[in-house]
């Protein structure tokens, strides 16, 4: 083999936040803050901050490959510890708050987080598990002192006050672009927390693979993205290196995600794309109706991190003329695997007839190979018809967690690919059709049933505002679709007419045995409906098919 003559410069985090203070300099970051107002400053600022930061954290001990942990929500002071941690080498470790506070706990202590920054907000749970974490850990409220928490974490350290008279220039660090920058904890359906623990150059060509395609989905200078998906989780799909690379502003929502909140600040700033989970997009389609307008200047909407209902997609794109990204990913990848880019045909084709494509999971991206297999680990053909189990491999695709024996043993198949624990189908155009989690698909009479094409159809009853599909055990068939629902505010249905609303979208065979309606759907942690709980909470619910049925 011959050696290429390039410089082997290290793929570093840190000449991220460099290049964006330099060439996106005036660029604004505008942030919805816990304090209750808007912060503006822009790349150029930013990045003085982020020294700031960055020599304190040095003089305080903290050394390469140390864990820094953060509790917050999307603002500036988050952004600051993204770049100022894994700037100097070490590891910023983000917390999802909405998790179980056991969870924080193990996490905190299997991590073995030196320092933890929080948010006001979550003072009080911080101290109530002080007592289980790690003795010498310190914190930090993300605030300025006017603002520190009067009766909780008094002993805690103020942010301001660190950065105060810290030099505002720093000579990043070189070292191996393989060190690890951040970890996360993916909570899965059984067990503790894992932990995926990204690298400098995992995160830098996750970067580059998603920049490949960034014009359709709100990256360009000159525009504007609101990130609703956390900085807490997942890396905000990449979004804290995206934007400042393209010199895309960045309106940070902070704490107040409801609908009305989201529509107010879009509106305010005039934000031209927005990104995150479905159930955060129906709560701003029902403002958006009742307003009978998208917020000014929105055109994009990117969702991903579970299945966008087709209806959804629809009202926002034939309605409000928005154009829908639809993403697929998990925390082990980065998070973004796939995307809906169309190709050239379908571009020029009538929005409704590309609808069914951006219900799509989209295409791969650079870097992120896919492969379906069966029930045997054969390779299954990417002809649109075959489904199974979906496993991915890539750069910035996890090789191992994090310290976790246990969770290693079976993550990987023997050729070295993550399974997904998705079921999917892939066209030959390579679009990704997610089927279903392996733990989710209801098996009735040996066939499949997909549970999230169930729920597809059913979204589009008028009166339902949220659904989920779940399997109900049968004597006859061993599994049954039951649907649970939300109804639409003053609306109302009956179990009979949803399933008669969906007799001609689905096959027969298909239509759920029973819809029972709720006052609420049970969500995890990162805002997906959660049917582990829902299994849980209707495991002795009793299908009104199986008196019909003789018992075997
Ligand atoms: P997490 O690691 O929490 O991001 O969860 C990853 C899982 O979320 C994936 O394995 C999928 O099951 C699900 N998921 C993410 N995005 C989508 C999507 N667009 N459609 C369907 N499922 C999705």
């Amino acid at each position: 083999m011959l050696r290429g003559l390039m410089m082997d410069r290290p793929l570093l985090i840190s000449s991220i936040i460099d290049f964006a203070a330099e060439i996106r300099s005036d660029t604004e970051i505008v942030s919805a803050r816990v304090e209750g107002d808007l912060h503006r400053y822009t790349y150029a600022g930013s990045r003085r901050r982020i020294a700031q930061l960055a020599h304190w954290l040095q003089d305080h001990g903290i050394k390469p490959g140390d864990r820094v942990a953060t509790l917050a929500w999307n603002g500036y002071r988050h952004f600051e510890l993204y770049y100022a941690i894994a700037g100097i080498g070490a590891v910023c470790h983000t917390i999802n708050p909405r998790l179980f506070p056991d969870q924080i706990t193990y996490i905190v202590n299997h991590a073995e987080d030196r320092l933890l920054f929080v948010d006001g907000t979550f003072a009080p749970l911080v101290e109530k598990l002080a007592g289980s974490l790690p003795k010498d850990m310190r914190t930090v409220v993300m605030t300025d002192r006017g603002h520190m928490p009067e009766n909780a974490l008094t002993y805690a350290l103020c942010y301001e006050e660190l950065l105060a008279g810290q030099p505002e220039t720093i000579d990043w660090p070189e070292f191996d672009e393989n060190s690890a920058a951040g970890l996360c904890y993916t909570s899965g359906t059984t067990g503790n927390p894992k932990g995926v623990l990204y690298s400098h150059r995992s995160t830098i060509l996750h970067t580059l693979g998603v920049l490949a395609v960034a014009d359709g989905i709100g990256l360009r200078p000159g525009q504007s993205i609101l990130p609703v998906v956390p900085l807490f989780h997942v890396n905000a799909w990449g979004l804290p290196y995206l934007m400042p690379l393209t010199g895309t502003k960045i309106v940070f929502p902070g704490p107040r995600l409801d609908g009305p909140n989201l529509f107010a600040l879009l509106d305010q700033e005039s934000v031209t794309a927005a990104w995150g989970v479905p159930t955060v997009w129906l709560g701003l389609a029902a403002e958006m109706r009742k307003q009978g307008r998208a917020p000014a200047g929105l055109q994009v909407v990117l969702t991903g991190g579970s299945a966008a209902p087709g209806p959804l997609i629809r009202e926002l794109e034939l309605n409000y003329g928005l154009n829908i990204t639809h993403g697929w990913g998990m925390t082990e990848m980065s998070p973004v695997g796939s995307l809906t880019v169309l190709n050239k045909k379908m571009r020029n084709q009538p929005r409704e007839e590309q609808l069914p494509y951006k219900a799509s999971q989209g295409r791969r991206l650079f870097g992120c190979d896919l492969k379906i297999v069966g029930e045997d680990g054969k390779r299954l053909p990417h002809d649109g018809v075959a489904f199974g189990e979906l496993l991915v491999r890539g750069p910035a695709v996890m090789s191992a967690y994090f310290n976790d024996d246990d969770a290693n043993a079976a993550s990987h198949d023997a050729e070295g690919w993550l399974r997904t624990g998705d079921v999917a189908r892939i066209d030959p155009d390579g679009f990704l059709f997610i089927v279903d989690r392996t733990k989710d698909v209801i098996k009735s009479g040996g066939e499949w049933i997909s549970s999230i094409d169930l729920e597809n159809a059913a979204i589009g009853h008028p009166a339902i505002q949220e659904c989920a599909v779940i399997a109900a055990p049968h004597p006859k068939w061993s599994e049954r679709p039951l649907l649970i629902a939300v109804l639409k505010e003053g609306q109302t249905a009956t179990a009979e007419e949803v399933r008669g609303f969906l007799a001609d979208k689905v096959a027969k065979w298909w239509l759920p045995d029973d819809v029972l309606f709720v006052a609420e759907l049970p969500h995890t942690a990162t805002g997906k409906l959660s049917k582990l709980q829902l299994r849980e909470q209707f495991k002795d619910h009793v299908l009104p098919t199986i008196a019909e049925q003789p018992t075997p």
